[in-house]
């Protein structure tokens, strides 16, 4: 399987922190563990031409991978579109954490906002599985214990999900739909909240299957299809 990395690559250049945390970035550790998992990963980030999202480098991925924070407007609309056009023909797609407000993830949520409640308190995380025998939870026990994270709390401002895979409890009280599948044309999606730049996550064997097992998940074979719709009714007039 073809996994690209895409990651805004901000918080790890500017806050010292992050910067001790994830020296490389945040993608260089998730890119890892994904190739011992026997992919073929490549990153991505911001700054790259084109974001390092070109044509060519999103027909060669099975797998997108996103992490992104406060530069979401920063990614053109062009390069936007041009993932869009991928997840609806069968490219997979797993936006973490803060990438619930990335454009691409309410694009292809639809009218929703992805707007939740958050907290920056470093609460104790549970996140639950509530999709036993899924293919994305294969190996995790009932729950995941981070001591740790950023909360986010419902409600979430997402349609219902196509599938509901954790649900967690924050040691403030929140709970949160943490992990969901979602399905567009031929495209599977999966949301997975934890992942604050400031904590350790993607070091957490337990994230790392769930992340490894997603990429499995949503990689579906990609075609082109006809929607057989005129483009120009689409357009603003
Ligand atoms: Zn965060």
């Amino acid at each position: 399987m073809k996994i690209t990395v895409w990651n805004e690559f901000y918080h790890e250049k500017v806050h010292e922190d992050v910067k001790e945390l994830y020296p490389d970035g945040m993608h260089a550790v998730i890119a890892k563990f994904l190739e011992e998992a026997g992919n073929e990963v490549r990153t991505a980030t911001l700054d790259d031409p084109e974001c390092g999202l070109t044509e060519e480098v999103l027909d060669d991925t099975d797998v997108l991978f996103w992490w992104g924070h406060c530069k979401h407007g920063a990614v053109p609309d062009e390069i936007v579109e041009r993932i869009y056009t991928r997840v609806l023909d069968g490219m997979g797609l797993v936006v973490l954490h803060s990438g619930h407000a990335s454009k691409i993830f309410r694009k292809l949520c639809g009218t929703h906002s992805g707007k939740l409640k958050w907290r920056e308190s470093g609460d104790k995380q549970i996140l639950w599985v509530v999709e036993q025998g899924h293919p994305i939870t294969e190996g995790i026990d009932e729950k995941i214990i981070l001591e740790h994270e950023e909360t986010y709390g419902e409600h979430f401002l997402i349609p219902a999900p196509d599938e509901l895979i954790f649900i967690s409890w924050f040691s403030g009280g929140e709970v949160f739909r943490s992990g969901c599948v979602f399905k567009r044309g031929r495209g599977k999606i999966f949301y997975f909240q934890p992942g604050h730049e400031t904590f350790p996550t993607y070091y957490n064997p337990e994230v790392q299957k769930v992340l490894v097992n997603a990429a499995n998940y949503v990689c579906t074979p990609k075609k082109s299809y006809n929607y057989g719709f005129c483009e120009s009714v689409l357009e603003e007039k």
